[in-house]
C-alpha cells in the first residue's frame, strides 16, 4: 500500500517515475518510523527522501535547516508542485514569522523549515510542544561537528529541541560531508537511535573534469564562456580584486555577467545572487563566499580561475555544476602563481590565533599538505576522477572516459637525461631560482634576466633545447610531483634538490612521464557515456525546441517570479522537445512534469510544442535550400 503511494507521490509531486540510488532505502526507513542517516554527494537528491515522506506522515514535518536561501528556494518549489510548506527563519519580519506560526499551529503546512537558531526560542517552543510533530529532518548535518567545515554551535541546540518534544518524532540526519569522524559525531550529538544509514558515491558522472595551464587565463575564459553561450556558469577567482577585474572585462565585452564576494555590500551581494539565480545573469564571478547553499540546479560549468586551497574545497566548489544530472563542465585553469598565493595566505592565516604555536604549527602543516594534494591534482596525467575519488577514500579504478586526461592520447617517453640536466643545473646555480629561470637555461633561451645573470655560460644551457617550454613545464612539474625537486620560499619560491632527487643523480634509475601526444585528442565519448544514467543529452535534443521551450519557461518564471529551473529543469525541457508530447497524458510521461506542474504550466507548453510542429516543414525547407546552394 506504502509502496504504491510512494511511487504514485513521487510521480505526482516530484513528476518522476524511478528513484535514484538511496533515495527509497531511507524513505522505507523513514516511513517504518526508523531513524536515518543518509550521505550523499551534492546533486544526489537528498531533498525527496525527507520531503516525500514528509507527505506521508500524518502530522508535520520539520526540516532544520543551515541556509536560509536553501530553505526559500525549496519552499518555493514545493508550493509551486502544490504541497503547503513555508520556512521560519531570520529573512521574515516579526509580523510575517507570527503570521507563520499561526498557520503552522493550524496545521496548514505539511513541511516546515527552521533554522536551528529558532528552536529553543519560547514562541518556536510553545508551538512545537502542541504540535503534532512526526519527523525531525536535519539538512546539512556535518554543521553539528567541530571537526567538520562548516561547524555551527546552534546545531547542538537541535538535541535539546528534540528531546523537550513530548512525543519523540523520527529523526533523520542528510550531509554530502563524510569523513568518519564527522559521521561519528552526526550519530552522537544527534542521539540518532540506531540509525538506517545509506552512502552512495561520490562520484559525480555527468561532471567532465579539466585542468588547464594557459597563457592567458582570461581569454581562456572567455573561450568557455563562448561554448556556452546560452548557458549559466560560474567561475571562482582567488581574490575579491580578482573577481572585479574579471566581471569587468566580461561586462565590457557584452558578457551577461555578475559579481559576488565578502567586499560588496549586503544589499548589492543579494541582488547580484538574485540576478543570477533568477537568469537575469548568465555568468557569475565570485570568491569562494558565493554558493553555500545554492540550489541552481542549471548550471553548466564551473571554471576555476585559480587553483583553490584544499581538494575539499575543489570538489564542492566545482560540484555546483550539474545538480540536475545532465552534463556539466568543470575547469581549473592552473599557474604556478596559484601556488604561491595560497602559500601566503596560509602563511599568513589569522582565523586561529587563539590557538597556541604548536596547534597553529600543526594546522599550518595540514594545510600544506592538502594544498600539495591540489598542486599534484593539477600535475596528474592520470584520470582526473580517479585522482579525486582516491583522495576522498572512494577507488573507482582506471579510466572513466569523462575527464581531459582520459580523453587525451598520451605517449610514455623517457625523461631520464632531461630530468638528471634539470636536477644538475639546479645544482650548479646553487639553488637560487625558481621555474622560469631554470627552464629558461634548459630550453636555452635568450631573455633579458638570462644574460644579466649570466647563465648563458651554465653547462647545460641549451641542453633541453629540442623540448618545447609546454613540455618542459610538464617535466618539471612531473618531477615535483614525483618529489625529486621542491619548491621553498614564501615570496621568491625558488628550486631545491629533495633527497630522492640527490639520490638518483648517483643512481641509473630511469624516469618515464606520460605526455599528451600535443595534437592528437581521443572523440569525446564522455557525454554519451556518463549521461547514460539518466538517458538523456544535449546533443540528442532538438536544438530549435528546445530554445523555444526555455523562452517560454523564462516568461512564465517571470511572472511568477520564480526562477526558472523551478518550472521546469533543463533536463525537462531536453526530454520535452525529444518526446513532443500532444497532449496531457503524453506530457506527464516526461520526467519532471508533475501533476500540479501540469495544472501551472502544461497547456502553454503543449501550445509552443504543436506551434513548433506546424512551423517544422518550413524549417526543413530552408535547410534544404541551404544545402542545395
Ligand atoms: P541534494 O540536496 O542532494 O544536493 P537535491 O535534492 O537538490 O540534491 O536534488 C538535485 C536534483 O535532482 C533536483 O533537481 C531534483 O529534482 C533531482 N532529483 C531528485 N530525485 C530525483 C529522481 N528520483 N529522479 C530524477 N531527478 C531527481
Ligand atoms: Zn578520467
Amino acid at each position: 500500500m506504502i509502496n504504491q503511494q510512494k511511487f504514485q507521490l513521487l510521480k505526482q509531486y516530484f513528476g518522476y517515475n524511478s528513484f535514484r540510488e538511496g533515495q527509497e532505502e531511507l524513505i522505507d526507513a523513514i516511513l517504518q518510523g526508523r531513524d536515518v542517516f543518509g550521505i550523499m554527494p551534492t546533486g544526489a537528491g537528498k531533498s525527496i527522501c525527507y520531503q516525500l515522506p514528509g507527505l506521508l506522515f500524518q502530522g508535520i514535518t520539520l526540516v532544520i535547516s543551515p541556509l536560509i536561501s536553501l530553505m526559500k528556494d525549496q519552499v518555493t518549489q514545493l508550493n509551486d508542485a502544490g504541497i503547503y510548506a513555508a520556512f521560519l527563519n531570520s529573512s521574515l519580519s516579526q509580523n510575517q514569522y507570527f503570521k507563520a506560526l499561526e498557520y503552522a499551529r493550524n496545521l496548514k503546512y505539511k513541511i516546515i523549515y527552521v533554522a536551528p537558531e529558532r528552536l529553543l526560542t519560547d514562541s518556536f517552543l510553545s508551538f512545537a510542544m502542541e504540535a503534532p510533530i512526526d519527523f525531525v529532518s536535519v539538512d546539512e548535518a556535518h554543521c553539528v561537528s567541530q571537526w567538520g567545515q562548516d561547524f555551527r554551535p546552534s546545531y547542538l541546540k537541535i538535541t535539546e529541541f528534540i528531546a523537550r518534544l513530548p512525543k519523540r518524532p523520527v529523526v533523520g540526519a542528510f550531509t554530502a560531508t563524510a569523513t568518519d569522524v564527522v559521521k561519528k559525531d552526526v550519530v552522537d550529538i544527534l542521539q540518532l537511535h540506531n540509525p538506517v544509514q545509506v552512502t552512495t558515491g561520490f562520484d559525480r558522472k555527468n561532471l567532465y573534469f579539466e585542468v588547464r595551464t594557459p597563457k592567458d587565463k582570461y581569454r581562456e575564459v572567455q573561450s568557455i564562456v563562448e561554448k556556452h553561450a546560452k548557458e549559466n556558469g560560474i567561475i571562482y577567482c582567488i581574490s575579491r580584486k580578482l573577481v572585479d577585474e574579471v566581471t569587468e572585462k566580461l561586462a565590457r565585452e557584452g558578457y551577461s555577467v555578475t559579481r559576488y564576494h565578502a567586499g560588496l555590500s549586503d544589499a548589492e551581494r543579494k541582488r547580484n545572487q538574485e540576478d543570477f539565480i533568477y537568469d537575469r545573469c548568465r555568468i557569475m564571478v565570485a570568491t569562494n563566499a558565493f554558493g553555500m547553499g545554492i540550489d541552481k540546479s542549471d548550471v553548466r560549468y564551473v571554471i576555476h580561475y585559480n587553483m583553490p586551497k584544499n581538494m575539499e574545497s575543489y570538489y564542492q566548489e566545482a560540484g555546483r555544476a550539474g545538480r540536475d544530472g545532465e552534463p556539466a563542465e568543470c575547469i581549473l585553469l592552473y599557474s604556478g602563481q596559484d601556488v604561491r598565493t595560497n602559500e601566503f595566505f596560509i602563511n599568513n592565516d589569522r582565523d586561529n590565533e587563539e590557538l597556541d604555536s604548536a596547534n597553529l604549527e600543526e594546522i599550518k602543516r595540514k594545510d600544506r599538505e592538502r594544498l600539495k594534494k591540489m598542486t599534484f591534482y593539477c600535475f596528474t596525467n592520470d584520470c582526473l576522477r580517479e585522482y579525486m575519488l582516491k583522495y576522498f577514500g572512494e577507488y573507482k579504478g582506471g579510466y572513466c572516459g569523462n575527464c581531459n586526461n582520459c580523453l587525451t592520447k598520451f605517449e610514455e617517453i623517457d625523461i631520464t637525461e632531461l630530468a638528471k640536466n634539470i636536477l644538475l643545473c639546479i645544482q650548479e646555480t646553487n639553488e637560487r631560482f625558481g621555474m622560469t629561470v631554470i627552464m629558461d637555461v634548459i630550453h636555452g633561451s635568450e631573455t633579458e634576466r638570462i644574460r644579466k645573470l649570466g647563465l648563458r655560460n651554465n653547462t647545460y644551457y641549451g641542453t633541453g633545447q629540442k623540448h618545447s617550454i609546454v613540455k618542459l613545464r610538464k617535466v618539471m612539474q612531473e618531477l615535483q610531483a614525483k618529489e625529486y625537486i621542491v619548491s621553498s620560499g614564501d615570496e621568491y619560491p625558488v628550486l631545491e634538490l629533495a633527497d630522492k632527487g640527490i639520490h638518483f643523480l648517483g643512481s641509473d634509475e630511469k624516469i618515464l612521464l606520460k605526455l599528451p601526444q600535443e595534437t592528437e585528442r581521443l572523440a569525446s565519448k564522455s557525454i554519451k557515456k556518463t549521461a547514460q544514467s539518466e538517458q538523456l543529452n544535449y546533443a540528442a535534443g532538438d536544438g530549435d525546441l528546445f530554445d523555444k521551450l526555455r523562452e517560454l519557461r523564462g516568461k512564465l518564471a517571470r511572472k511568477a517570479k520564480i526562477p526558472a529551473y523551478i518550472v521546469f529543469t533543463d533536463k525537462t525541457l531536453l526530454q520535452m522537445s525529444t518526446m513532443r508530447p500532444k497532449n496531457k497524458a503524453e506530457m506527464l510521461q516526461v520526467a519532471g512534469v508533475a501533476e500540479a506542474k501540469f495544472e501551472r504550466y502544461g497547456e502553454a507548453f503543449l501550445a509552443e510544442i504543436q506551434a513548433f510542429q506546424a512551423d517544422r516543414p518550413k524549417a526543413v525547407a530552408k535547410i534544404k535550400i541551404k544545402q542545395s546552394l
